[in-house]
C-alpha cells in the first residue's frame, strides 16, 4: 500500500517543497544522492573507480517542460564528460540520461529535441570515451526513449537502452533487440503503472524479471542486470554460464547507498559490477521512488526526522 502512495507523492509539488526546506529530510537524501555538484559527484567516482567497481552518473532532473531547462541539462552532461576526462575517469564510467530532462516532455517537438540533445551528448561522450545509457521513464515514453536509442546507435553502437520487467510489453521490446548487439539494461521498474500495461504483483514482476535475464544472456547483446535481488543475480550468473558467457560479457549495476555489502563481495568474486550514482540538487522523484522501493527506508526517513 505505502509503495504505491509515496510513487503518487514523487509527482506532488507541494510535498517536495515542504521535505526540500526541512534540512533533516536533507541528510537522509545523502544516504542516496552523491552529492549536489560535480565535485561532490567526481570524488564519488574516483572512490569507487579505486575499488574495482565502474560508474555510470545521473545528473537529477526529470520532467522539464521548457527548452532553457533542457538546454541547462544538456550542458550539465558536457561538462561533467569533460571534467571526467580531466579526471582520467571516463573511460571507466557512463552517463545515464533520462531524456524528460532534456526535451521529451516538451509539449512541442519534444521527441526532436530530446534527439538532438542525446546526440549531441553522445558526441562528447565518445570524444572521451565514454559511455552513455538512456534511463527508462514512465510507459508513456517507452517507445519514444527506444526509438531515439535506436536512431543513436546507428552512430554511438554502445548506446544503451533499458527495459522494465514490469511492463507486459517488456518480452516483445526484448525479442525486437536481441539481434542489436545492443547495451540493455534490465531493471524491475520504478514507476506506477496502470494493470493494462504492467503487472502489479511483486511475483509477477520477478517471474518477468527471470524470463528476461534468460532472453537477455541468450541474445546478442550486451545484458546489463540492473537490481539488488541476491536471487535475481544467482539466476543471471547461471544463466551467464549456460549462455556460455564468461564474467566479461555482461554486468551487474546498483545504485548508491544501496546493497554495500553485497557489491564489495560481487567485486571479490570478479564480477563486473557498475554503480548508479545520482547527483544534483533536483533529488525529490529520484530519492521518492527509493522510499517507495523499501518500506524499512521510510522508518529510516522517519526516524530521522524524529531525531530532530
Ligand atoms: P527488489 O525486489 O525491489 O529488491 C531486492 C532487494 O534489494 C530488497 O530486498 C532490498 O534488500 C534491496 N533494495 C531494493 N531497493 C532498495 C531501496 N530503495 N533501498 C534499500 N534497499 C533496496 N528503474 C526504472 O524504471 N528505470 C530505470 O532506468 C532504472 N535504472 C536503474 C539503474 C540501476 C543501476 C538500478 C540498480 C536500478 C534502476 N531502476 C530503474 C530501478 C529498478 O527499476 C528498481 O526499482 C530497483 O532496482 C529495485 O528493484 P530490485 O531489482 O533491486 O529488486
Amino acid at each position: 500500500m505505502l509503495g504505491p502512495t509515496l510513487l503518487r507523492a514523487s509527482r506532488n509539488k507541494r510535498l517536495r517543497d515542504v521535505i526540500e526546506r526541512n534540512p533533516l529530510t536533507r541528510k537522509v537524501v545523502t544516504r542516496f544522492v552523491a552529492g549536489q555538484d560535480q565535485d561532490a559527484v567526481l570524488a564519488v567516482v574516483h572512490r569507487l573507480h579505486s575499488r574495482g567497481m565502474t560508474t555510470t552518473l545521473d545528473f537529477l532532473g526529470e520532467d522539464v517542460s521548457d527548452l532553457a531547462g533542457a538546454r541547462r541539462v544538456r550542458d550539465q552532461y558536457l561538462s561533467l564528460l569533460y571534467r571526467l576526462h580531466e579526471a582520467g575517469d571516463a573511460e571507466r564510467s557512463e552517463v545515464s540520461v533520462k531524456l524528460s530532462a532534456v526535451g521529451q516532455s516538451i509539449p512541442k517537438d519534444g521527441h526532436e529535441i530530446a534527439l538532438e540533445h542525446a546526440h549531441q551528448i553522445a558526441v562528447a561522450a565518445a570524444a572521451v570515451g565514454c559511455r552513455m545509457t538512456l534511463d527508462m521513464e514512465d510507459h508513456t515514453t517507452v517507445d519514444s526513449t527506444l526509438a531515439i536509442g535506436h536512431e543513436l546507435r546507428q552512430q554511438f553502437p554502445l548506446t544503451g537502452n533499458v527495459l522494465q520487467a514490469n511492463l507486459r510489453r517488456t518480452a516483445g521490446d526484448l525479442a525486437h533487440l536481441a539481434g542489436s548487439g545492443a547495451r540493455v539494461r534490465l531493471v524491475k521498474g520504478a514507476y506506477r503503472e496502470p494493470e493494462s500495461v504492467a503487472y502489479q504483483r511483486k511475483n509477477e514482476v520477478d517471474h518477468a524479471y527471470r524470463q528476461g535475464l534468460h532472453q537477455l544472456m541468450a541474445s546478442s547483446c550486451y545484458p546489463m542486470v540492473a537490481t539488488h535481488d541476491p536471487a535475481m543475480i544467482r539466476e543471471a550468473s547461471d544463466t551467464a554460464q549456460r549462455c556460455g558467457k564468461g564474467l566479461g560479457d555482461w554486468e551487474i549495476q546498483m545504485l548508491y547507498g544501496i546493497s554495500a555489502g553485497l557489491q564489495a563481495q560481487l567485486v571479490r568474486s570478479g564480477h563486473a559490477l557498475r554503480i548508479y550514482i545520482p547527483y544534483g540538487t533536483d533529488w525529490y522523484g529520484y530519492f521518492m521512488r527509493r522510499l517507495a522501493e523499501r518500506p524499512a527506508n521510510v522508518a529510516f526517513f522517519l526516524r530521522a526526522l524524529a531525531r530532530g
